[in-house]
C-alpha cells in the first residue's frame, strides 16, 4: 500500500497559535502499563516554555481521565480535556464533567468480566470504558470484537480502537468537540489551532483544527488526515525547541 507522506510542520510563530496536545505517544512514550507512563523532564520543560510563549494557550486533550492527566503533567496545571472530551477544565479552572451520560452497567460488566477472565486491564472513565491489552497483545482481536459488539447494540455508543486499547465511548464527545470547546474561549480564541497526536482518536482533533484554519500534526506512522507528520516524540520535541526559540 502506498503510504501518504505528509511533510513535517513548518517553523511557526507560536505566539499566534494555540496548542492541543495528546498525551500518550505524543508527550510521553507508550508503556505496557498505562499507569506507569511518564513525561520526561525535558518535555515537561518544553511544554512549560510553550505555555509562557502562548500566554497559556496549551491544552492536553487525552483519552485519560482529567485527574490522571493532572498527575502526569504535575507540577504543570494546564487546561485539560480528559476522557476524550467528557471532562473539560478550561484556562479559568472551571470544570465541567458530563456525568449525566454513562456507560450502562450491563455493558460495563461485560467489559470488566472479560478483563477479569483474560487478565487484561479494564478502566472506567467518565463517558467511556476501556480495555487495555498491551500486556496481552494476543487478546487484541477478542477485545476489539467485544467492544465492536457492544457498540453495535446501542447507537449512543461508538467503538474507539487505539494503540493496544479498545474503548466503548459515548458519541457525544470526541477530541474534536473538546478542541472546539477550548478554541472559543481565552486564551485560545483568535489563535490558529494546532492539534498534535499519534492515534486514531486524534483524527477528530486534526479534522477540527484544520477546519478552523489550523493544522494537525501526526506523530509516528499510520494513515492520517493530518497535514503534517513528525516521525517520533523526539522529532516533536526538536520541533518544539525550534518554535519556542
Ligand atoms: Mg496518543
Amino acid at each position: 500500500m502506498m503510504q501518504d507522506a505528509p511533510p513535517p510542520p513548518p517553523i511557526i510563530d507560536c505566539g499566534k497559535h494555540a496548542f492541543f496536545l495528546d498525551f500518550d505517544g505524543t508527550l510521553a512514550e507508550i508503556v505496557a502499563r498505562p499507569e506507569e507512563a511518564q513525561i520526561t523532564a525535558h518535555m515537561r520543560d518544553l511544554i512549560g516554555r510553550l505555555v509562557d510563549r502562548t500566554d497559556g494557550a496549551v491544552a492536553v486533550v487525552s483519552g485519560r481521565s482529567l485527574a490522571d492527566v493532572d498527575r502526569l503533567m504535575s507540577p504543570l496545571v494546564l487546561p485539560v480535556a480528559g476522557s476524550h472530551g467528557s471532562e473539560l477544565r478550561g484556562y479559568d479552572g472551571a470544570q465541567q464533567t458530563d456525568t449525566d451520560r454513562k456507560i450502562d452497567p450491563d455493558a460495563l460488566q461485560r467489559i470488566t468480566g472479560f478483563a477479569r477472565q483474560t487478565g487484561l486491564q479494564a478502566e472506567q472513565k467518565p463517558g467511556s470504558a476501556a480495555l487495555h491489552y498491551r500486556s496481552a497483545p494476543d487478546r487484541a482481536q477478542d477485545s476489539i470484537a467485544l467492544i465492536d459488539d457492544l457498540a453495535a447494540t446501542d447507537d449512543r455508543y461508538r467503538a474507539v480502537h487505539g494503540k493496544m486499547v479498545s474503548e466503548l465511548a459515548l458519541c457525544a464527545h470526541d477530541k474534536g468537540t473538546a478542541l472546539a470547546h477550548f478554541a472559543n474561549s481565552a486564551p485560545f480564541a483568535g489563535r490558529v489551532p494546532v492539534m498534535v497526536g499519534d492515534d486514531v482518536t486524534d483524527e477528530d482533533g486534526f479534522r477540527r483544527a484544520q477546519a478552523l484554519g489550523g493544522m494537525g500534526i501526526k506523530i509516528g506512522a499510520g494513515e492520517t488526515i493530518a497535514a503534517h507528520r513528525l516521525n517520533s516524540i523526539g522529532a516533536f520535541s526538536r520541533w518544539l525547541e525550534d518554535i519556542i526559540r
